[in-house]
């Protein structure tokens, strides 16, 4: 089997080149690296990979992949993607961007939570498996176990989503941005006896001064945040915020959100100064008046990855952050209790790395399922 590699050095290729050389994936076919920028250079040196990069605008080169893996992005599958097709190519296409999620013919793979609906696609012939939006995949692998058992009625996921999200250079200018704050009051914090209020205010000045950096991000993000990520719909509803009713419903197999068997998933995407992790904070209405020893229990038989986390105080803080799980594959999911609302409603907090599960472990299992 030949694989092509296609934007393996973005932010999320990188992260997909790191887990598939620390699982020994490629040892299990020939590959070939495609670049859109760089044809003809090095290739990245791994078992039975080709050396020299090809041009990943060159359809016959493509074409000759059994299965075509990127990470490159919605422009370059909306421009590749039908010209590929359009030539009789017949191969696997396993693609992170969102351009084609949606359509019939795509499934979206998230394995631990969706094998049947990718088992019966591959049955049917399927040949277009799309990576879910970070912060969907990440919540469903959370709440598997109530997903699986059809104990949910609705959630409202108010999430804290990390830079990473919104792409590589909004990661670097976080970092420029929290710098540039901490310099505005540098000499006060050095300064035991100054007063409080004097370092607020020179941070707040600062962080509204035209001197911070927010070409990227357009907005302060340091000790600030960001209520809306993504496109605005015209309905008050922010692109982000659609995708968790739109995506989960397809990703679980179901009816469009709305239609009778279909899961609603709504609430307000935030973007947060975390570097990777995502965070939701989730209110569910079950369909019944569940122990939360029973929900903690279905939650954590789920899957290998999801962790069930104490709800006190000592626990919460140190497992459930993003400091704590960014660079790891661990799903956990904790703050789990009774709200005042009625014994159907529950809260619950996780908190996943959005690079990992939330972007690039779907597509390597993907390309490994179908070797198997
Ligand atoms: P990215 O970091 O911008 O990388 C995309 C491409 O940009 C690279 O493959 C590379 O292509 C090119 N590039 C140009 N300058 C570069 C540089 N200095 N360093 C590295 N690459 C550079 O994109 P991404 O954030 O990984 O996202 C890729 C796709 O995955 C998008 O469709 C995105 O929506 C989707 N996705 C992202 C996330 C996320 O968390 N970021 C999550 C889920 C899905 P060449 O080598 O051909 O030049």
């Amino acid at each position: 089997m030949k694989v092509g590699i296609v934007g393996w050095r973005g932010m999320v290729g990188s992260v997909l080149m790191q887990r598939m050389s620390a699982e020994k994936d490629f040892e299990l076919f020939d590959s070939v690296f495609f670049t859109t920028s760089n044809a003809g250079g090095d290739a990245p040196v791994v078992t039975r990979g080709e050396r020299t990069l090809r041009d990943a605008g060159d359809v016959k080169a493509l074409a000759a992949c059994d299965v075509i893996v990127t990470a490159q992005g919605g422009d370059y599958t909306n421009d590749v993607f039908p010209k590929l097709r359009d030539c009789g190519w017949n191969g696997y296409w396993i693609d992170a961007a969102s351009a084609l999620r949606m359509k019939d013919d795509a499934v979206i793979i998230l394995d631990p939570v969706n094998l049947p609906v990718i088992q019966q696609a591959l049955q049917l012939g399927g040949r277009n498996f799309i990576g879910s939006n970070c912060t969907v995949g990440l919540m469903l692998m959370a709440l598997d176990g109530l997903l699986k058992a059809d104990l949910i009625e609705w959630v409202s996921a108010m999430t804290y989503q990390a830079a990473s999200g919104a792409g590589a250079p909004q990661m670097r200018e976080l970092l420029e941005q929290m710098g540039h704050a901490h310099a505005s009051a540098r000499d006060l914090l050095a300064d035991p006896s100054s007063a409080i209020l004097e370092i607020d205010h020179a941070v707040s000045t600062s962080l509204l001064s035209d001197q911070l950096p927010v070409r990227h991000i357009g907005a302060p993000l340091a000790g600030s945040l960001i209520p809306w990520i993504h496109d605005d719909l015209g309905n008050g509803v922010s692109r982000e915020e659609w995708k968790a009713g739109a995506e989960a419903n397809k990703i679980l197999g179901r009816p469009a959100m709305g239609e009778p068997g279909s899961v609603v998933i709504d609430g307000i995407c935030v973007r947060i100064g975390a570097m990777r992790c995502h965070s939701q904070a989730m209110t569910i209405k079950l369909r019944a008046d569940l122990p939360i020893s029973d929900v903690e229990k279905i939650l954590s038989n789920a899957n290998e990855w999801v962790e069930v986390i104490p709800n006190n105080r000592d626990d919460s803080i140190r497992e459930l952050s993003p400091a704590r799980v960014s660079g790891t594959m661990s799903i956990p999911i904790g703050r789990l209790r009774k709200l005042a609302m009625g014994p159907e409603y529950i809260s619950a907090f996780t908190v996943g790395d959005q690079l990992l599960w939330g972007a690039a472990e779907p597509l390597r299992r993907m390309l490994r399922m179908l070797i198997k």
